[in-house]
């Protein structure tokens, strides 16, 4: 049963890939009018991506840290696989939704434009609600203290330093407009009004 967790959990990692790809590469040809502290953005992308990536495929790999092991149960697989199944369903139209306007670090671009319908006429940051699934789909798929959970911590680091800057970045970029829009809707859930 590990292995089919372990299995799901590499599945739903490719999948994001794959959904990233030509957003990326269109990415790279975006021109940009306001870069934020690349840096500190890179230290940020470096610690997620070691807490999503890099500690939970050591441990899909080797199995190491072994120490952190816990038994696995049968629900946990059906959470986890669904949670993420979830988390890539959500990421996949945050994409087709921000289209040109995305970047993987924090920038404005020419002619960027403030998007608030689709699924953002709810929610400011719902590409990050789809990391937060794709972190709590880990912690129930991957068994281990360290492994599963370094998501929700790796990827909070970088939601918790990068938010209040981005919401700032917006804010000089489209002013009341976005002022108005943040007024109206959740940070990763929609509002109840
Ligand atoms: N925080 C958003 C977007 C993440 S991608 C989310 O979680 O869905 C980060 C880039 O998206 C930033 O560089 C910013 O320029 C851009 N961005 C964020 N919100 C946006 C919006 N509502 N409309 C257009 N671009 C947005």
């Amino acid at each position: 049963m590990i292995v089919a967790a372990k299995i799901i959990w590499c599945v739903g990692v490719i999948a994001w890939f794959v959904i990233r790809y030509p957003h990326a590469r269109r990415s790279k040809r975006t021109p940009a009018r306001r870069v934020e502290n690349r840096g500190l953005e890179l230290v940020l992308l470096s610690i997620s991506a070691t807490g999503l990536g890099v500690i939970p495929a050591v441990y899909a790999g080797t199995g190491m840290p072994a120490f952190a092991d816990y038994p696995l149960q049968a629900w946990q697989v059906v959470v986890g696989g669904l949670t993420f199944l979830a988390s890539l369903v959500l990421f996949r139209r945050t994409h087709a939704a921000l289209g040109r306007n995305w970047s993987v670090t924090l920038e404005v671009r020419e002619k960027h434009a403030l998007v608030t319908d689709g699924i953002y006429r709810y929610v400011r940051h719902p590409m990050y609600t789809a990391f937060w699934l794709w972190a709590i789909a880990q912690a129930f798929l991957l068994p281990n203290w360290i492994a599963g959970f370094s998501g929700i911590v790796g990827f909070g680091t970088l939601y918790l330093f990068r938010v209040p800057r981005e919401e700032q970045m917006m804010l000089d970029a489209f002013g009341s407009e976005y002022a108005e829009y943040a007024k109206r809707t959740g940070r990763v859930f929609p509002k109840l009004r």
